[in-house]
């Protein structure tokens, strides 16, 4: 494809880009493809002859959108939105066009700078101290494992340049809340710190970790000779949005030098509001944190925010420094490869960069602030319509109800519940997550897709109604 080809066909997938943000709301939110729709229709050997554009447009719009889940859908209420606002997509989109990788800082300068620029406007934007250091990786579960590493380095001193963890007969232990998002369980196993070793501690009725059961379980594991490392403390939980009490957390652990991880993949985005900063009260005492700009913010996936207090040891412990990428300039710039797991690292900083510009933070802030009321406004019209129930509280924009009928319990209950929300989910008019917690099924409505609108909540809200007396009537005959 040579520029001019690249040009008209560019324009044309703008156009098709536009077209479809403008009417993602006419089309069933969630895919409704069988499994293997989509892989059938497609030729299982790769083309001979070179295919027209044509050809792949047709594609596009007969095969691959059928088999979408539109996630920009104003009635997406599932997971945690995804955001990619359309400015950040032209900087994805210029990111891959002008095809630079950031090796070290002399293979692309304005990758790297641009990079620390971006990052400290969002430590800004989130009120954080100035003693904290940006980097930009693809997700939180990579962020959350760089941090493991981290602490099991200092736990350690740097046992990576000896044994590392063999050399220890006494295992390290961490320690998160029984509501952490599973990219903790997994960045500790990968860390090497073993199942065994990681505690899940209780949590208290708003299902935040409880700070007294945390001293107890690292005084029975220094007591047993075990050595406390660290503590990964959510704000914002996967299930409910629950915050971990950060400063009470601090407190308990402070005396034993265990490090502090909080991971605020969701909810980070919030503390460009001032008002829900004391969500993350205490954070200024932890050692690293995670916030992901490409959920809530706006920030087309992937875009992973990682800050620490102290850059050297993250140097120290992922440091490399090979001939071929030496350059003169080492001692006077960040090398972002030595922030991170891998080498090569794309423009990722553009779209963040775009995104605030684009926006400014005025914009950003009025948007999830709009999020925030359409989820205050269903939560009271949830908790004023028995047998609906709001099982937890509502910080941020994520509600987990339930609708109880009478004499419905256990089991029964449970199909009751995945029965309606598959229902609405199949009908293709709004998309919602169902989750377990304390053992049994409810349903969580996600607000906060850039296009969602108080009308579109409200529809919901009549929606949920409609489809939960529909299958009781039908279910009582
Ligand atoms: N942490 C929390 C609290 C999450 O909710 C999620 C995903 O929803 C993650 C971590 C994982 O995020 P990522 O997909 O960026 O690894």
């Amino acid at each position: 494809m040579n520029s001019e080809e690249f040009r008209a066909a560019a324009h044309r997938l703008v156009d098709w880009i536009a077209d479809y943000r403008a009417s993602t709301e006419v089309l069933p939110v969630r895919a409704e493809v069988p499994p293997g729709w989509v892989k059938q229709r497609l030729p299982a050997e790769p083309p001979q002859e070179p295919e027209s554009l044509d050809a792949v447009f047709a594609d596009l719009e007969a095969t691959v959108v059928p088999g979408l889940t539109h996630w920009q859908h104003p009635r997406f209420f599932g997971y945690f939105p995804s955001n990619g606002e359309l400015a950040s997509v032209l900087g994805d989109f210029l990111s891959t066009g002008l095809g630079v990788l950031g090796l070290s800082w002399a293979s692309s300068p304005a990758l790297s700078e641009l990079e620390e620029v971006a990052c400290d406007w969002l430590r800004q934007m989130l009120g954080l101290s100035e003693r904290w250091s940006g980097v930009i990786q693809d997700t939180a579960s990579t962020s959350t494992l760089v941090a493991l590493l981290c602490a099991r380095e200092r736990a350690s001193s740097f046992a990576l340049a000896r044994g590392g963890l063999q050399e220890h007969a006494a295992p390290l232990i961490v320690y998160c809340s029984a509501h952490a998002h599973s990219s903790v369980e997994k960045a500790a196993l990968l860390a090497g710190f073993g199942r065994e070793h990681l505690r899940r501690i209780d949590c208290d009725a708003s299902y935040a970790l409880r700070p007294d059961a945390l001293a107890e379980a690292i005084r029975e594991d220094l007591s047993a000779g075990r050595r406390p490392c660290a503590v990964v403390a959510t704000t914002g939980t996967t299930a409910t949005t629950a915050c971990d009490p950060l400063d009470a957390i601090a407190e308990v652990i402070e005396s034993h030098g265990l490090w502090l991880h909080v991971d605020a993949a969701l909810a980070g985005s919030a503390m460009i509001l001032p008002e829900c900063r004391s969500l993350w009260h205490g954070i200024e005492r932890a050692d690293s944190l995670v916030v992901n700009p490409h959920k809530w913010l706006g920030v087309a996936f992937d875009c992973s925010t990682y800050y620490v207090r102290d850059p050297q040891h993250l140097v120290r412990v992922l440091g490399t420094s090979p001939s071929y990428l030496q350059s003169a300039a080492d001692d006077k710039v960040r090398n972002y490869r030595d922030w991170g797991i891998p080498l090569g690292r794309r423009f990722r900083a553009l779209k963040l960069w775009w995104l605030i510009r684009e926006q400014g933070v005025l914009g950003l802030q009025e948007r999830l602030r709009r999020d925030l009321a359409n989820a205050r406004w269903l939560a009271e019209q949830v908790r004023a319509t028995p047998p609906w129930r709001l099982l937890a509280p509502v910080p941020l924009q994520t509600l987990c109800l339930r609708h109880e009928p009478p004499g419905l319990e256990g089991e029964a209950l449970d199909r009751h519940t995945l029965s309606w929300c598959e229902r609405i989910n199949a009908s293709g008019q709004a998309y919602l997550t169902p989750a377990q917690l304390d053992g049994r099924w409810m349903v969580r409505v996600s607000i906060g897709a850039l296009l969602t609108e108080h009308r579109h909540v409200s529809d919901l809200w009549q929606l949920l109604r409609n489809r939960t007396y529909g299958a009781r009537a039908n279910s009582s005959g």
